[in-house]
């Protein structure tokens, strides 16, 4: 797989052991090393989304605030555009705070005020 921790693009060797443990090679940072661990056991993703705002024409920008798992996307997507944020609203903002059940808050990344 290709790690897509910054520009680099490692192309990473992962391998589930004998005994469950999971090696990485190729990697060029640590930061490599813990992508493939978990792309192998439980891929994650950060998750950019605009959401509406009442009495405006122009979405917010939104993120979740860390990783959910991918395949909770598509359900994360569909709360986000189901819900309609009241401004103001500040970057930041928490506006859903525990999005589809996984823990993870969705927070504004743009200004409605
Ligand atoms: S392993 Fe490290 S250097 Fe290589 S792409 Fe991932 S983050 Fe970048």
């Amino acid at each position: 797989m290709t790690c897509i921790g910054c520009p680099m693009g490692c192309q990473l060797d992962v391998t589930k052991e004998a005994d469950g443990a999971i090696t990485v090679k190729g990697a060029g940072c640590g930061r490599g090393v813990i992508y493939g661990k978990q792309e192998a056991v439980a891929p994650q993703r950060m998750v950019t989304a605009l959401m509406p705002v009442k009495g405006r024409s122009r979405p917010l920008s939104v993120k979740t605030a860390t990783a959910v798992p991918k395949e909770k996307i598509g359900d994360v997507l569909a709360a986000v555009a189901a819900k309609c944020a009241d401004a103001p609203v500040k970057i930041g903002d928490v506006l859903i705070p525990d999005v589809c059940g996984t823990g993870v808050a969705i927070v504004a990344t743009s200004n409605a005020l």
